[in-house]
């Protein structure tokens, strides 16, 4: 996707940061809140945003919403510092980072379904599943099916959220040995967006707290895969209902494509993101040249 892009961006060294939608739905004020916390803070540290398409859920990825994704960000300013990855181009490089796994006798044929795990794992009916390592011994050559796991060992992951403080995580007890390879043969998102964000350099994940539980796992998986310095991690509040409920992408009140189509304007939808996601004391317009002066320089 780089056809005809030039850049003369000079980063600040370690402030690489990136925006990873799903083109999955359309984009709604709790993305524009995200948005805002990354490229304000990429701003205002000197660093640069990279734009991923997280499109690695084949079935439920949609070319008008990644349309509809570009255009509503550029509406809002939101202008990545260098050409928009997509995942569902990147597939060479997933493969090179299983087959280096592979190498190193990290990597195993699974073929369980969701019933056999849920069947096996005491506890089961939990919102995540823990793998029992059911399939731990097999090896790569025992069958042609798509489906791959990495063996993780047990311990503890440690980390220092930019916002939430010291953060200690078991990703073996939590999730078991993590899949890498669907039995679709689709890649799965732990996985693409480690390998990404090591391939790309990406050096700060900045992202909901719905996603905290995700990282331990995904250090280990990038020092598996030989990365010598985990990024930093910021995860930031979510954008909530008066009622508490998370917005979710079908909440089409809350579209940006209904704002605009009701006439408001950027710094209108910038200024009701922030407000909603607590980095304004009180809703008033908000320019994107704004935005970096909500993040004051501290780290
Ligand atoms: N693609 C994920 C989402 O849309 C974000 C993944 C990430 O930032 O690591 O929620």
């Amino acid at each position: 996707m780089s056809e005809g892009w030039q850049t003369t961006w000079r980063p600040a060294p370690g402030w690489t940061t990136r925006f990873a939608p799903a083109p999955t739905g359309w984009l709604h004020l709790g993305h524009a809140a995200s948005a805002i916390w990354v490229w304000g803070l990429a701003r205002s540290r000197g660093g640069r945003v990279l734009l991923r398409l997280e499109d690695h859920d084949r079935i439920r990825s949609r070319p008008e919403h990644e349309r509809a994704l570009l255009e509503d960000l550029a509406w809002l300013g939101f202008a990545p510092d260098a050409p928009p990855e997509r995942q569902s181009e990147r597939g060479g490089l997933y493969q090179a980072a299983l087959e280096r796994l592979a190498d190193a006798g990290r990597v195993y044929v699974c073929s369980c379904s969701r019933r056999q795990i849920l069947a096996a794992a005491p506890g089961g009916d939990r919102e995540e599943l823990r793998y029992p390592g059911t399939c731990r011994e097999r090896s790569i050559a025992a069958s042609a099916a798509p489906m791959r796991r990495i063996r993780l060992e047990a311990g503890a992951v440690a980390f220092d959220d930019l916002r939430l403080g010291p953060q200690v995580q078991h990703p073996a007890a939590q999730c078991g040995d993590l899949l890498a390879r669907d039995r679709d043969g689709h890649w799965t998102y732990q996985f693409a967006v480690t390998v990404d964000d090591l391939e790309q350099g990406v050096d700060v994940v900045i992202r909901g707290e719905d996603l905290l539980a995700s990282t331990g796992r995904q250090i280990a998986l990038a020092s598996l895969l030989g990365r010598a310095t985990p990024p930093r991690y910021l995860h930031h509040p979510l954008l909530r209902h008066p009622d508490g409920a998370k917005l979710s992408k079908s909440a089409g009140d809350t579209g940006i494509a209904e704002l605009r189509a009701a006439g408001w304007s950027p710094p209108r939808v910038l200024g009701a993101a922030a407000f909603a996601g607590g980095l304004l004391q009180s809703p008033r317009d908000l320019a994107s040249e704004e935005l970096a002066k909500l993040f004051p320089a501290g780290d």
